[in-house]
């Protein structure tokens, strides 16, 4: 009998040709390639000022602040780290460590004292960019550790001010010999499983991604230059800082920089800048679609509503597309390992393709997906759900120190084992229909379960913990916790959730505690976590 030949995998590809990609170019220098086109347009446009920066500015003000990080001491591949809302200084920090072949790490600004220790010590960083509002969280690990601070805004005692980095000379800025596989970003994720973990996105991954998404045969299909795009999105994370900040230069667009979501100020910009594009993730568009203020302000300028980061329900898809008649309203599909885009909807550009109620679009160009069965890892056909598979030049190189969590996320073969559950209709477009990785998402944030269960098990008087997510319809997913306390405690539910609040940002914080005898768990040890999903689903608790 003739031995079985291994099953080809069935590769699923964009529904629009390969493009070229310059991903020989470090990721400023594509990023402003096209600059002699737009040199005195708008590029960012500071929401909360209405001071409005020049291609041309930014693009040298970025050159000094590379000088002066270099003046600092910080090196190439040495990691700065981000503490910063929405502003244009972020902007400028993150491209000015590009230009000096450095790496960026942003955390959320809101993180604990001791969540942003953690980020600032596993990436090694060397300074910290922050405002003076939030020195008291970063003072004590910087003195420790020998990590300067800087402030955008003033300079409290002991801390640098940004105008360091300004005012420097662009000409001191060493000539510094960029290889495309070196890290310019890395953010922090879970991933499919365990703690959050640096995510090494390259020069090339995030030219390669954002090529992906802007550049090709069809010049600019999402954006163009005289776009202005709505930058409500965290820039922390990577969804705002490739598919808004890194997007929207490449296209020589206008960013419009929000620093804080409110829902009167956004539609106010809306109206006033003109804005066209809308990029949102679902408790945005929530908002959006609740609203009664919507009906006084003229919104025809947007012409392109996106939505990504987490799952959007059809319902509130179409309340929202009647806020907007006259834009096209879809769904992105990221993944902070996967660059971050893996999916995106073609009909908000080209017909003939048509925007399906529910799909998270089609697979990127110049990338490979796959479905595979989770159990025997056998590649699906249209229309099996499975684990969604991604491969191709804009995913991440690895996770830092972590090479068994890397090999874990990324195969042999090169793919890129996503954790979540999809499948692929006739019209290739991708359908997300189940998560199988632990990680839950509060309005789209990452919350990692392992990290509540250290902390829970670290209490004197828990003996173990489970943590998975229970559906909210204003969050989307909440944190919950499943609790085994010791004998003799009578340790309350409010206990339990105060002393987790005192320790994590607020969307990481417990919403319910169920108390249990044992964890349900497999003989590996590991949590049984869909049996604990399960119970919550049938309200049997
Ligand atoms: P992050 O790395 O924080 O961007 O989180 C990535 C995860 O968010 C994905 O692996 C999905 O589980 C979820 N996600 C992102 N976009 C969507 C979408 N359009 N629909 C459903 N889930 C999504």
């Amino acid at each position: 009998q003739a031995p079985e030949l291994p099953q080809e995998d069935i590769i699923f590809r964009s529904k629009l040709p390969d493009i070229y990609i310059p991903k020989h170019l470090p990721l400023h220098s594509y990023c402003f390639e096209n600059i002699s086109k737009v040199a005195s347009k708008p590029c960012l446009i500071n929401g909360t000022t209405g001071q409005i920066y020049t291609y041309e500015e930014v693009e040298l003000t970025a050159r000094r602040v590379a000088a002066g990080l270099h003046k600092l001491g910080v090196q190439q591949r040495q990691v700065i780290m981000l503490l910063l809302p929405n502003t244009p200084e972020f902007v400028l920090s993150f491209l000015g460590a590009s230009f000096l072949g450095a790496v960026c790490t942003a955390a959320n600004p809101f993180f604990t004292a001791p969540e942003v220790a953690k980020q600032a010590k596993a990436s090694n960083a060397r300074i910290i960019i922050t405002q003076a509002s939030y020195v008291d969280k970063v003072k004590e690990f910087a003195q420790e550790n020998d990590v300067k601070v800087m402030c955008i805004d003033s300079a409290p005692e002991g801390c640098l001010h940004f105008s360091e980095l300004t005012q420097a000379d662009e000409n001191d800025l060493p000539e510094v010999e960029i290889n495309p596989d070196d890290v310019v970003a890395l953010p922090y994720s879970s991933g499919t499983t365990g703690l959050p973990k640096g995510v090494m996105l390259t020069h090339k991954g995030l030219v390669t991604s954002v090529a992906q998404q802007v550049d090709g045969e069809n010049p600019n299909l999402y954006f163009h230059s005289d776009d202005v795009i709505l930058c409500t999105l965290p820039m922390f994370h990577i969804y705002a800082l490739n598919s808004i900040m890194l997007c929207g230069l490449r296209a020589g667009a206008a960013i419009l920089i929000m620093q804080k979501f409110d829902i009167g100020l956004l539609l106010d910009l809306i109206q006033k800048y003109k804005i066209t594009i809308a990029p949102m993730v679902p408790p945005i568009v929530l908002a959006i679609a609740k609203s009664s203020e919507t009906e006084k302000y003229d919104l025809s300028s947007i012409r392109m509503v996106k939505s990504g980061a987490a799952p959007l329900g059809k319902e509130l898809e179409d309340a929202v597309r009647a806020k907007f008649p006259g834009a096209k309203l879809g769904q992105g599909y990221g993944m902070t390992e996967a660059g971050p885009v893996l999916a995106m909807c073609l009909g908000f550009a080209k017909e003939p393709f048509e925007i399906k109620s529910g799909a998270c679009g089609t697979v990127v160009r110049n990338a490979e997906m796959k479905i595979v069965d989770p159990d025997t890892g056998a590649s699906l056909p249209r229309n099996q759900a499975g684990e969604i598979c991604i491969r191709g030049d804009q995913i991440m190189k690895g996770y830092l120190n972590d090479p068994e969590a890397t090999a874990r996320t990324i195969d042999k073969d090169g793919w890129l084992h996503t954790g979540d559950i999809g499948y692929i209709d006739d019209d290739d477009e991708l359908f997300i229909v189940d998560r199988l990785k632990e990680l839950i998402k509060y309005k789209g944030f990452q919350v990692a379960p392992a990290e509540l269960e250290a902390m829970l098990i670290a209490h004197p008087e828990i003996i173990d913990a489970a943590v998975v997510a229970m559906k909210d319809e204003v969050a989307g997913e909440v944190p919950v916790a499943f609790v085994v306390k010791s004998e003799k405690s009578g340790i309350t539910e409010d206990e339990i959730k105060q002393y987790i609040s005192k320790q994590v940002v607020f969307y990481k914080r417990i919403s319910r505690v169920f108390f249990m005898e044992s964890i349900p768990k497999a003989p590996s040890g590991k949590i049984l976590r869909k049996e604990l999903r399960a119970k919550l689903a049938s309200g049997n608790y």
